[in-house]
């Protein structure tokens, strides 16, 4: 997978919209067009029948029911809904805390900061060990019956690491407390079809998962529903809790994503990601420079995620000196320009010198195996060339 001459390893920012997934959004721009909420005329009717459709199979996905499926305008939309929507409306109440994880997305944190100090909660981070993992035993010893929500993303999006939300569900439904999951990275690591038993809201992202960006959605259990008040107030579309027209040829996008990862192959392609990814990590390590490896080993762990610490370099002059051959990241797209070492590899137990140099290579489905020879050629000759100009921390 290239963009131009670049090779792009950096699918956990962002997927290409499978080719699949554009033909059949294309006539929802200009032959399809019509206000999926215009109901007094057949072409209204059509287009709410494609935004029903593709509810349904955002619903298949995860397991729910398609009236369990709000389109919102990406994960971080999917996660201030949840959290927001349920802090504002039990606000004052008996349940006064929430508990997030301590590597939870910026955007799960950020609303966290909102709800204490706007809104009168404890927000409290549950650990995690050296891999990524909640401790469970901390979770256990934490929540209660004045714990409102925990928030505990599904698969990692710096690290890779994925979590055990059964045990978690099993956990936190003991305590009446709300089980929210930010699955946006999940649907190209696992199979995801049981999601929906296990958490109560469920977040996803279209540009994760090979379809457009600028659209999510929120699974919100039925029951449940009527416990959130809506970020978006107007025509009351989606149940009253995402007002607005919906954009019908992103959520047609999103629809045929998800039914992409339905497919018979979805697991072999999972396997082949994981395979390439092995090779990649196999061939850093044999460089002649300390290459290590953060986050879990294994099934544990997105398929196509290698987060590599180069303890000898830092992963911004690698970055680098790497354009425009090869593209990567210091980890969450969301938060990079920002000075500050990843929160997630220091809550891992990584100090200040080892976040820094470490770099997420993220493959996807078409990178091949040529890509990935090439790439670890191209960052071999960055490190020789790194280090020729002494740009090598001394150990
Ligand atoms: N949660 C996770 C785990 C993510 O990886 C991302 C994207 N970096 C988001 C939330 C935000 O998603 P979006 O870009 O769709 O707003």
């Amino acid at each position: 997978m290239r963009i131009g001459k670049t090779i792009y390893l950096d699918h956990q920012a962002t997927t290409p919209v499978d080719q699949r997934v554009l033909a059949e959004m294309l006539p929802y721009f200009t032959d399809s067009f019509a206000n999926p909420h215009s109901l007094d005329h057949k072409p209204g009717w059509d287009s709410a029948r494609a935004v029903a459709n593709s509810a349904g199979q955002v619903a298949r996905l995860v397991g729910a029911d398609s009236d369990e499926i709000i389109f919102t305008s990406g994960a971080t939309e999917s996660n201030n809904m949840a959290l927001l929507g349920l802090g504002r409306r039990a606000a004052g109440g008996n349940r006064n805390r929430i508990l997030v994880s301590a590597t939870e997305h910026k955007c799960v944190l950020a609303v966290g900061r909102v709800l204490e100090e706007q809104y009168g909660y404890a927000v409290e981070e549950i650990p995690v060990d050296h891999q990524g993992f909640v401790e469970i035993n901390a979770l256990e010893q934490m929540i209660d019956d004045d714990v409102l929500a925990v928030s505990i993303l599904s698969v990692n999006n710096e690290i890779g690491t994925i979590q055990n939300i059964e045990k978690i569900s099993e956990i936190v439904r003991k305590y009446g407390a709300v089980f929210h999951c930010d699955a946006a990275q999940a649907p190209i690591a696992m199979a995801t079809g049981s999601f929906a038993k296990y958490a109560d809201i469920l977040s996803l992202s279209g540009h994760k998962m090979y379809g457009p960006k600028g659209i999510g959605a929120v699974f919100i259990a039925r029951g449940l529903q009527a416990q959130l008040e809506p970020l978006i107030y107007g025509g009351g579309q989606q149940n009253g809790l995402r007002s607005g027209t919906v954009p019908v040829p992103l959520c047609v996008g999103m629809g045929v994503a998800a039914d992409l990862l339905l497919g018979k192959d979805a697991d072999e392609n999972r396997k082949e990601l994981r395979r390439r990814r092995d090779l990649l990590v196999k061939r850093l390590k044999e460089s002649r420079w300390r290459v290590s490896e953060n986050g879990p080993q294994g099934d544990a762990r997105h398929p196509g995620n290698a987060s590599i610490c180069f303890a000898d370099f830092s992963a911004h002059d690698i970055l680098g000196a790497l354009q425009p051959r090869l593209a990567a990241s210091m980890g969450s797209a969301c938060t990079s320009g920002i000075p500050e070492p990843s929160h997630v590899l220091r809550a891992i137990g990584l100090d200040q010198d080892a976040a820094e140099a470490s770099v997420r290579f993220s493959l996807g489905f078409s990178t091949t195996d040529e890509d990935v020879e090439e790439a670890a050629d191209l960052i071999e000759e960055v490190l020789e060339r790194l280090s020729k100009a002494e740009l090598v921390r001394s150990s």
